[in-house]
């Protein structure tokens, strides 16, 4: 069965306005879930239409769908929830490779492309390959199966702008004559080329500025499918793909404002490269171990408490329990709320889903800005597995490498309790005086386990 044109054309459009609502749905807590299902049911009207607009080989469609589904469910059960990040910098690497595909596809099924077509082939390859191999490196450094600190060598930046300058100028060759003499092979220099930009690109970028380039690599896997969507002139996976490359770009600028840093500086500067931990001042003074049982009477006689959580919550999977503790609080007659910082976990928006799915209140998540000029109004703060994200030094050393990012300040309220195993430092790799302060009490431990029994302490009481 093959759909009629404007059947296909009113389909595509229905699906894109989903798509469009679904992301507006996705900026507030109260309306995401129902967003993302607005959004999922766009997609399932794009997909049926586009199988039913004629000319596919169903066979190879029902191959790819089986082998993806069962790579899709295993790893799916397989993924552990604190490898999501991970996870999230792999799909936009395989959006990437898939549009380089297509764009490869299209070559070899026609060379002599006309010259719109030829153009949108060398952008989606070019983008696709940097997305790919690009979130390879993001991959393996959020999984630490490569270090995550930047690798500088000198004369980076000339090699990078060397192999741009390689690229337009192949381009240009071969978008004038891809049919030509060397057309194929000026077409693979410039697939390795772009898959070694990637690396290059994102070798010189570490510790907290991971965040940014996860976003910019999730915005070009998008540019990378609007180009595909060019190529095989399908509406709808321009407009997705166009939709994602700005959604990304715009998530990129939130990361980068949240981090006081402009995007040429975190791709450009290698973070942390040269300082050494501590970002070159000794911290001083004695960490002030507390057990539960005191941190117990500290929180019992609290009036307001901001709960500030960070990746040691993933890892720990201490979202259900911090919930619990939430509503105990309250219930005692304290005021809680949940301070996000936006760079907090391993992925934009890691800790809003935690919480989101422990069924935290979305009216008690605050926003650090709105926290942090009243936050010395606050009896106690309780830092739960965060450890970069309310860095004083980001504040006041000005040697350190995190200096000028805006940091929740719980170092001004009254009491702060943080509930980490040790004094290790965090993912930027540098030493946090916070848990050297007078009003700091360290709770050590697994963060679950921690809550569990001050949980326990509570019930007792
Ligand atoms: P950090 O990485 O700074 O600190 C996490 C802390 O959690 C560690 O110091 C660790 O201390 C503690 N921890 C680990 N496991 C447990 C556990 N089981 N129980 C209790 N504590 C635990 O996290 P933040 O959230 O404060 O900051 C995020 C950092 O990650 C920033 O530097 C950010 O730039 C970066 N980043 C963010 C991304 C994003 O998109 N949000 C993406 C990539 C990087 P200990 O070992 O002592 O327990």
């Amino acid at each position: 069965m093959t759909l009629p044109g404007l059947l296909i054309d009113v389909g595509y459009i229905a699906a894109s306005i989903l798509f469009i609502l679904g992301i507006k749905m996705l900026s507030k807590p109260d309306t995401a879930r129902r967003g993302n299902l607005v959004s999922a049911a766009g997609m399932l009207i794009a997909v049926v239409i586009t199988l039913f607009s004629g000319g596919l080989s169903f066979h190879w469609i029902i191959a790819g769908l089986i082998i993806g589904s069962l790579i899709g469910a295993v790893s799916a059960r397989l993924v552990k929830m604190t490898a999501m990040p991970e996870m999230v910098a792999l799909f936009n690497g395989f959006g990437g490779i898939a549009s380089l595909l297509v764009g490869w596809a299209e070559y070899h099924a026609r060379p002599d492309l006309p010259t719109f077509t030829a153009v949108a082939v060398f952008l989606a390859v070019l983008i696709g390959g940097v997305a790919f191999s690009g979130s390879m490196i993001a991959f393996a450094k959020l999984a630490e199966k490569i270090s995550g600190k930047p690798v500088l060598y000198r004369g980076q930046q000339i090699v990078n702008a060397l192999i741009v300058l390689g690229l337009i100028a192949a381009g240009a060759i071969w978008m004038n004559d891809p049919a030509g003499e060397y057309g194929n092979l000026i077409f693979i220099g410039i697939v390795l080329l772009s898959l070694i930009l990637g690396v290059l690109g994102v070798i010189p970028i570490g510790g907290g500025d991971m965040p940014v380039v996860i976003s910019l690599l999730n915005s070009y896997s998008g540019l990378a499918a609007c180009a595909a969507g060019f190529i095989i002139l399908n509406n709808v996976l321009i407009v997705s793909g166009a939709l994602v490359g700005a959604s990304g770009f715009i998530l990129t600028n939130i990361m980068c404002k949240a981090m006081n840093r402009s995007l040429a500086n975190v791709l450009f500067s290698g973070f942390g490269s040269a300082a050494p931990s501590g970002g070159g001042r000794a911290v001083q003074g004695e960490a002030r171990p507390v057990s539960a049982e005191d941190a117990y009477y500290i929180l019992e006689a609290a009036g307001s408490v901001a709960i500030v959580p960070g990746y040691g919550m993933a890892v720990a999977q201490a979202q259900h329990a911090v919930r619990e503790l939430g509503e105990i609080l309250e219930k005692n007659g304290a005021e809680v709320r949940y301070v996000i910082h936006p760079v907090a976990g391993r992925m934009p928006g890691h800790m809003n889903v935690l919480l989101a799915e422990a069924n935290v209140p979305y009216d008690q998540l605050a926003e650090m800005d709105d926290v942090n000029p009243i936050i010395n109004t606050v009896d106690v703060c309780l830092v739960i597995g965060a450890n970069d994200v309310v860095n004083p030094d980001a504040r006041e050393n000005p040697d350190s490498p995190i200096y000028g990012m805006p940091i929740i300040n719980v170092d001004f309220s009254k009491t702060t309790i943080v509930m980490k195993r040790s004094l290790n430092v965090g993912f930027a790799g540098i030493e946090n005086p916070l848990f050297f302060k007078e009003n700091t009490r360290m709770l050590f431990g697994d963060a679950k386990a921690s809550l569990s029994a001050l949980i326990a302490e509570f019930k007792e009481s």
